[in-house]
């Protein structure tokens, strides 16, 4: 329903159930919320309107403006609590009306209100990363440009259209031309932008629609309103208005279904719960946003109505169907899109704190700009000093725990994750949408896929948990390749010049593999980078080294794009080659160098490498000589759950094909000393929860097809790693004596297990742990049965 004359006779009950559809079918269940604090820079304003406790006549403050140091206190104060936002909000021009304001910001040698919040918000953000939102008021089209530089995103309440309304007699920034134009400046500017209307101050139902008529005709011109707020009147002591009723609950439910109805769906709709007692009714009005709510500071607007905890939010989110999720101050819309939207100067500090969806990223605690520098001692691996604040964050390959996500509270939340999880269930396979949709799951929904994918892991393989005893033999860290993820190479040509560039010999390979077999190793690892000087028959002279060496050994080594370079160099083909590595003594390939199948992400993340089809090339063709592969997917670093689901379906079909993929290994990005991180182009790696569910939805998607789900524990840790295990994985991969190229990128979890720590990390399972082949056979020699059809060529 979007004609006006309908809207108008219709009550709030007729509009809500399909406002709540709208949303529902444009946002799923999702529910936002922005982590802030809220830093009054000046409670001067030049406006004096009959509802505001905000501003404040100069004898009742202490001073004009908030010191910079004051500033910088509150918002250290949200950064270590896990804010992501600096909501910067202040009186219109108080200079203009009070003396001591224009004094004050002369003395301290700024020209305007906006001059001085431009520099503190370039205080904030660089000394904590929190993302500035300025909300300046109706400023002039300079000042949203100079304020662009600094704040992701900015706003200014519209409020009403109406220019008699007796609340705004002595406030001349809120005639409709001032507000009009502030708008259309901003998306003139391309400012992602918030706005938002007023309700129960004067006006009428026919006055908000055209409010909100005005907002949606700016936004089709230029696509920048990113939210809209529905804010409801409520009178306060010592304001004009303090004898005015409040605004009519019905009146304000029914302008949030108006409003849905009428915005385009991906305006971002918000009302505040701090200002209504039944704030469930709000989602059923058609919300799917809460806006700014803040663990540190109060409403400074509505100073009487604290902000419920956190805690509570859930709760009533997650009780009306729904699931709740911090963003950023810039909504995904227009953060995913960061070259029409945002200045370049604030790209990377937005990259810095989002997820993989565009919002905020949802692990507790602080996230603090990182800076690093080189180590002085380093060898084979590079080591990063972080210098400055910890972050206590959980990333992949800190050391902080994660939260825990599993078990959990597994509640139905009826949306299109469980849609999916219930076809699956039935028997259907997960397509490339449906594996989108899992992994958008929040909250409850994360369990439900984690207890589904808990259930197949369970069908394929039953209670026990395997690992494999293997050494890593990286036998060189030059490589002419550039990906610019990598920290471990070396080469001339390499990002990262850190460390010192190594080639081993064959006599050193063989000795490791010798001692590896010796310490009872059942498996070597090769890898290493691309040397300018190998050519093919350097992969065969070193499998034959350690064949030679270490005859029961498994040799699992080279990448498709090591297989691929040295069968090039050769001039042979795949097939010829793989079979002679094969005859030579190799057993199976890895799957790194896939990085990510997805061959636009391939270009931002290793343009040089081989494609997407180059790497499924290599690998159809070791299953045609009988090697056996596997799967990785290095995730978290530039890429979209999107590119997750291209690499899982295109793995799958050939996995169909060939059947010889043994496990799907889930390699979680390492950001500390990726060169890509250090230059400002990547995010901190996954999320956990993205971690969690990446690995749960793998289990799901190639169910019947590969049954084995592996993580990495030198990226994540033992407590991780007990969540994931209970999330779908049934594999701890190897022991990884001298693992190099984790540690490369940064990760400090160590570079060897034992069977010991293996045990520690299993026992609270209560499953049990045993040590596999490679090949997923047992190590006394008994034959896997999701590979059995190569087992005779890939013996160990
Ligand atoms: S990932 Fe491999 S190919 Fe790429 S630069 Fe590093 S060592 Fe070389």
């Amino acid at each position: 329903m979007t004609d006006d004359r309908l809207l108008l006779e219709a009550s709030a009950t007729d509009l809500m159930s399909e406002a709540a559809e709208r949303r529902d079918h444009t946002f799923g269940t999702r529910i936002t919320y922005s982590p802030k604090v809220f830093i009054p820079l000046t409670m001067l304003c030049r406006d004096s309107c009959g509802y505001c406790t905000f501003a404040q006549p100069p004898a009742r403050l202490a001073s004009p403006y908030l010191t910079p140091e004051q500033v910088l206190a509150i918002a250290r104060h949200g950064a270590r609590t896990g804010c992501h936002e600096a909501l910067f909000t202040l009186g219109e021009a108080p200079e203009e009306r009070y003396s001591v304001a224009g004094d004050w910001l002369k003395l301290n040698g700024y020209d305007s209100t906006t001059h001085y919040l431009h520099e503190m918000a370039r205080l904030v953000l660089d000394e904590t990363g929190l993302l500035p939102h300025a909300n300046a008021g109706a400023i002039s089209r300079d000042e949203l440009a100079l304020l662009r530089s600094v704040s992701p995103s900015q706003g200014m309440m519209v409020e009403t259209l109406r220019d008699d309304l007796p609340c705004h007699r002595g406030a001349p920034d809120k005639t409709p031309e001032r507000r009009l134009a502030t708008l259309e400046w901003a998306g003139e500017l391309s400012i992602p932008f918030t706005t938002g209307v007023l309700i129960g101050i004067g006006e009428n139902r026919t006055d908000r629609l055209a409010a909100l008529r005005a907002i949606t005709e700016s936004h089709l011109r230029h696509g920048h309103i990113q939210e809209v707020i529905v804010q409801n009147f409520l009178p306060k002591p010592g304001t004009a208005m303090r004898d005015e009723p409040p605004c009519d609950t019905n009146e304000f439910l029914w302008t949030i279904a108006a409003a849905r109805l009428i915005l385009p769906n991906e305006i971002h709709l918000q009302a505040p719960p701090n200002l209504s007692d039944d704030f469930a009714s709000l989602i059923a009005a058609g919300i799917d946003d809460w806006g700014g709510v803040s663990p540190v500071t109060a409403d400074h607007v509505n100073p009487e109505r604290p902000w419920p905890a956190l805690d509570r939010l859930r709760q009533v989110t997650e009780a009306a169907g729904h699931t709740l999720a911090p963003r950023l101050t810039v909504h995904p819309e227009h953060a995913l899109n960061p070259g029409r939207w945002i200045d370049p100067g604030l790209h990377f500090a937005v990259l810095d704190r989002s997820d993989a969806e565009g919002l905020g990223r949802d692990d507790p605690g602080a996230i603090w700009p990182e800076r690093a520098t080189a180590a002085d001692v380093v060898h084979d691996g590079a080591e990063v000093v972080l210098i400055g604040h910890r972050s206590t964050a959980w990333y992949s390959g800190a050391t902080e725990e994660p939260a825990t996500l599993i078990p959990g509270v597994g509640t139905r939340a009826d949306g299109p994750v469980q849609r999916v999880i219930d076809r699956v269930r039935a028997g259907e396979a997960a397509d490339h949408d449906d594996l989108v949709t899992l992994f958008s799951a929040r909250g409850p929904e994360v369990v439900a896929v984690a207890e589904l994918a808990d259930q197949l892991r369970y069908e394929a393989v039953g209670d026990t948990v395997t690992w494999v005893h293997n050494r890593n033999i990286n036998y060189t860290n030059v490589c002419t390749f550039k990906c610019r993820f990598c920290g471990f190479s070396k080469g001339p040509m390499s990002l990262n010049l850190r460390g010192t560039p190594y080639l081993l010999t064959l006599d050193d390979i063989a000795e490791r593999a010798r001692e590896a077999e010796a310490l009872g190793a059942t498996e070597v690892t090769l890898q290493g980078g691309i040397h300018p000087d190998f050519d093919g028959d350097y992969y065969i002279d070193v499998t034959r080294a350690v064949r030679e060496a270490a005859p029961s050994l498994h040799i699992h080594g080279f990448t498709a794009l090591e297989v691929t370079e040295g069968a090039r160099r050769l001039g042979e083909d795949l097939v010829t080659y793989l079979g002679r590595l094969r005859d030579a003594g190799l057993s199976s390939l890895p799957g790194t160098a896939a990085e990510i199948l997805d061959d636009p992400i391939r270009e931002i993340l290793c343009p040089d490498k081989i494609t997407t089809d180059q790497w499924l090339d290599c690998h159809a063709a070791a299953h045609e000589v009988g090697l056996h592969s596997n799967i990785t997917m290095m995730f978290g670093a530039v890429e979209h759950p999107d590119s997750w689901a291209r690499h899982i379906v295109r793995t799958r079909d050939l996995a169909r094909v060939t059947g010889g993929f043994t496990e799907f290994v889930g390699l979680p990005f390492v950001h500390m000393a990726s060169p890509i991180y250090l230059q400002r182009r990547s995010r901190r790696g996954p999320t956990f929860r993205e971690t969690l569910l990446v690995h749960a939805v793998a289990r799901i998607a190639y169910r019947g097809v590969i049954d084995n789900i592996q993580l990495s524990w030198v990226k994540i840790g033992a407590s991780a790693a007990r969540q994931l295990l209970r999330a779908g994985c049934n594999d701890l991969g190897g022991t990884l004596m001298d693992e190099n190229i984790s540690r490369a990128a940064g990760a400090s979890h160590g570079q060897a297990m034992d069977l010991s720590a293996f045990s520690d990390l299993v026992a609270p399972l209560g499953r049990r742990l045993t040590q596999r082949t490679t090949s997923y056979g047992r190590v006394d020699g008994s034959t896997p049965k999701s590979v059995s059809g190569l087992e005779s060529v890939a013996t160990a």
